[in-house]
C-alpha cells in the first residue's frame, strides 16, 4: 500500500470489478480507487505518475469487459457526491463526471430543456458518455457540449471548448486521463413533444435490441457507415455461441451471455465475428465496446 500511503480509505486493494460492470465479468484490479473530492483525486493522479502506475478511469462500465486477468495499475471510480452532481442554470447544465445518464436526461426534458433526448436507454455515466461520443441515429451527446473540464496526468485541471472540442462518431479528442465535468446547452422546447421523442426512442430501443439480456451494448462500430450488425448477420451468426457467449438473435452487433459466461468466451467470440466477416465481405469491424 505504499504507493497510496495516506489515501489508504480510498483506496481498494485487489479488488473484484466484475459487480462494476453491465456484463458482470471479468477480474480483480491491483487497485480500486474511489476520491471523495477532486483534491484526493489530484493526489491519486500524481502518486500514480510518480510509481508508474497505469490509470484508468472506469465509469458504469457499460461499454466495458474486463478480462479473466483483471487490470493491472489502478482504476478510478469517480462516484462520490463532487463528482455526481448537476445544476441547471438557464439553458446551460454542467454535470459532473458520475452523473447518471438517463436520469439527466430525463431532469432535462421534465424541466423543457431539449438537446439530450437522443440519449434515451443509453446507460452510462456522463464522463463515460462523453468519452465514448454516445449516441445513435437518433444524435449524440456531442452536439450539445460546449465544454468539458478535463484533469491531465500532472493534476491540472483545465477547460476544452469548442471549436478546440471536437467530436466525431464514438470518438472526441480528448487525451488527459479524466473527465471531471461537461457544460451542456440546451434549447426551450415543449415538455410534452419531447417526452413524446423519449417514448419513441425508447421504444425503438426496446423493439431492437436485446435489453433484458447483460451485454454491454453494440460490440462493433458502423465501418464507413454500413451497420456492423447487418454485416454480422448476412455473415449467418445470429445465434452463434461460443463457450456461454452468444452473438444475439434480435441484434447481431450485440453479444449476450448465458449462465457461466468468461470475458474470455466473449473475446473468443469477437474474433471469430472479425474473421468471418473479414473472409465474407473484406471488411475489418474494429471494436467499440472497450478491452480492459
Ligand atoms: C443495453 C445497452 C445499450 C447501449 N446503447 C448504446 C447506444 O445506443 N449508443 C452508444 O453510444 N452506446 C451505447 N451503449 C454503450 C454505453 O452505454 C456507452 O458507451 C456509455 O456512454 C458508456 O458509459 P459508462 O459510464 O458506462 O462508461 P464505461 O463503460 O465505464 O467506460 C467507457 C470508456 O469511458 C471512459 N471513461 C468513463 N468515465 C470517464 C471519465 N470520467 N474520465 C475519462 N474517461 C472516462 C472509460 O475509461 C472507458 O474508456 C449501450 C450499452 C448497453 C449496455
Amino acid at each position: 500500500m505504499s504507493i497510496f500511503s495516506g489515501l489508504e480509505n480510498i483506496v481498494k486493494e485487489n479488488c473484484p470489478l466484475a459487480g462494476f460492470t453491465w456484463y458482470g465479468l471479468g477480474g480483480n484490479a491491483d487497485f480500486l480507487i474511489c476520491p471523495q473530492n477532486t483534491e484526493q483525486l489530484k493526489a491519486v493522479v500524481l502518486r500514480c505518475r510518480e510509481n508508474e502506475v497505469p490509470l484508468r478511469v472506469l465509469g458504469f462500465g457499460s461499454n466495458l469487459l474486463v478480462s479473466d486477468e483483471g487490470v493491472r495499475g489502478a482504476v478510478l471510480k469517480l462516484d462520490s457526491d463532487e463528482f455526481c452532481n448537476f445544476e441547471f442554470s438557464g439553458n446551460t447544465l454542467v454535470a459532473g463526471a458520475g452523473v447518471n445518464l438517463n436520469k439527466m436526461v430525463l431532469d432535462s426534458v421534465r424541466k423543457g430543456l431539449s438537446g439530450l433526448e437522443a440519449l434515451t436507454g443509453i446507460p452510462g455515466s456522463v464522463g463515460g458518455a462523453v468519452r465514448m461520443n454516445a449516441g445513435g441515429s437518433f444524435g449524440d451527446i456531442g452536439s450539445s457540449i460546449q465544454s468539458i473540464t478535463v484533469m491531465d496526468k500532472l493534476g491540472n485541471i483545465f477547460e476544452k471548448e469548442k471549436p478546440e472540442l471536437v467530436f466525431d462518431y464514438r470518438w472526441v479528442n480528448i487525451t488527459a486521463p479524466v473527465i471531471l465535468k461537461a457544460t451542456i446547452e440546451l434549447a426551450e422546447s415543449d415538455p410534452d413533444a419531447m417526452l413524446k421523442t423519449v417514448k419513441e426512442v425508447w421504444i425503438y430501443k426496446k423493439n431492437s435490441q436485446p435489453l433484458n439480456t447483460k451485454n454491454a451494448g453494440c460490440i462493433f462500430k458502423n465501418p464507413r457507415g454500413i451497420s456492423a450488425g447487418a454485416l454480422i448477420d448476412r455473415a449467418g451468426l445470429k445465434g452463434t455461441q461460443m463457450g456461454a457467449a452468444v452473438v444475439s438473435e434480435k441484434h447481431a452487433n450485440f453479444i449476450t451471455t448465458e449462465k457461466g459466461c468468461t470475458s474470455s468466451d466473449i473475446q473468443k467470440l469477437i474474433e471469430l465475428i472479425q474473421t468471418k466477416v473479414r473472409d465474407t465481405f473484406d471488411v475489418e469491424l474494429e471494436l467499440e465496446l472497450e478491452i480492459w
